[in-house]
């Protein structure tokens, strides 16, 4: 199906609502049944029919079908939070003796899922290097039934061979899941090569508007359903109609959003790697990334996060700069129409918690939809305090 239809038009029943061009939010929480029999009908599949707001909500529903169709998967859900998605589709496909494998470094929330969390539950895991199949190979147990991938991943953008990594998997009955979330499903669709479950925070450019927290999870309709029937229904962390309504209302622009962000990241990562006050920028659609060749093979493109390493050795010197650029907000998240800025020196010297491991030289940019040539001004004169 054409990109086109699927963010405009599919999903959508406007026969149904009076041919409004955009969806109502069905803002109930339950719904009403006209007999006893149909009822029972309905009950033997909450995840398609209309009960209960917790199982399955009109207007959510229009997202959810849009979102399958855009991973190319057979259904998806919709939850509260990215961070929800993650533990509720793990959980859903582990059990106690397990051993789970997860990409080093991944989102700093799924770490705390792997390490701290699923030991409750006697489940075992290795961090493995994903940038190399055959290390991930080296980590596969008897016991090992789950393997979590996050590519690109969020501060250095590592990537895994996607088709590699689900051959491998499939050899020895593990289940594969992605955090899709850099790429978006424009940029890598890892379904096509192989991968069961692909996970979005729907959070950063799917809404791509900073006003909604979300979570998603695509799949077959038989994993998604298992998802659904044993994690979502028991533990409910779902999304409200209103805010899947302003999912969808974000959807109709990912694509324009997400062409101009990766543009714009691109023109100033070339730039600033030219620049004598800069180690390095890492950047996936830099000829210089390590892994330059993998990211064409398998990615059409990449969200407009880059990383620059300055060239200091005060962590003053990187606060100095952070505090001098204008037209970058200092925040956690991304995906939004605003450019932000997040130094990893900010989360150095915070009383009673260990210092990072990555270098306080390291600060990551996200590229909004402001003018590249502004921004770029902007960086232009902090860099100067170097
Ligand atoms: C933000 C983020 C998450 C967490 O999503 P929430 O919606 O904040 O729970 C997970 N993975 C990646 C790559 C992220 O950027």
């Amino acid at each position: 199906m054409h990109l086109s239809e699927i963010l405009t038009h599919l999903g959508e029943d406007r026969k149904n609502y009076f041919n409004a061009v955009s969806p109502p939010v069905i803002q109930s929480s339950n719904f009403a049944f006209e007999s006893i029999e149909q009822f029972r009908i309905d009950l033997q599949d909450e995840l398609a029919n209309h009960l209960y707001t917790r199982g399955n909500n009109p207007t959510v529903e229009i997202l959810r079908k849009k979102l399958a169709a855009l991973e190319g998967t057979e259904d998806a859900l919709v939850l509260a939070s990215g961070a929800g998605a993650t533990a509720m589709a793990m959980l859903a496909n582990i059990k106690a003796g397990d051993h789970v494998i997860c990409v080093q470094n991944p989102y700093s929330w799924t770490k705390s899922l792997v390490q701290n969390y699923l030991p409750k539950f006697g489940i075992s895991h290795s961090f493995v290097d994903g940038t190399n199949t055959g290390k991930i190979e080296a980590a596969i147990q008897p016991n090992t039934t789950f393997m979590y991938l996050e590519s690109p991943n969020s501060m250095t953008y590592e990537l895994q061979d996607l088709q590699a990594c689900a051959t491998l998997a499939r050899r020895h009955g593990i289940i594969t899941m992605i955090d899709n979330t850099n790429c978006t499903p424009l940029f890598q669709r890892p379904a096509d090569y192989g991968i069961d479950l692909v996970m979005h925070t729907g959070t950063k450019y799917l809404n791509g508007h900073s006003d909604v927290v979300n979570g998603v999870i695509c799949g077959s309709k038989e994993r998604i359903h298992k998802i659904f029937q044993s994690e979502i229904m028991t533990l409910g962390n779902i999304i409200s109609p209103h805010d899947a309504w302003l999912i969808i209302r974000g959807l109709r622009t990912l694509e324009l959003r997400l062409q101009r962000s990766f543009e714009s990241a691109l023109h100033i990562a070339r730039q600033l790697e030219a620049h004598p006050k800069i180690e390095r920028v890492l950047f996936p659609w830099l000829p210089s990334f390590p892994q330059h060749e993998l990211a064409r093979q398998q990615m059409k493109g990449c969200a407009g996060l880059f990383t620059l390493f300055l060239k200091t050795d005060s962590l003053e010197r990187v606060e100095t700069f952070v505090k001098k650029l204008n037209r970058f907000l200092f925040a956690v998240s991304w995906g939004g129409h605003e450019s932000l800025v997040l130094p990893m020196a900010a989360f150095y010297n915070i009383p009673g918690k260990q210092n990072p491991e990555l270098p306080f030289t390291l600060v990551r940019f996200y590229v909004g939809l402001e003018d590249p040539h502004w921004l770029m001004e902007d960086l232009e004169q902090a860099l100067q305090v170097l």
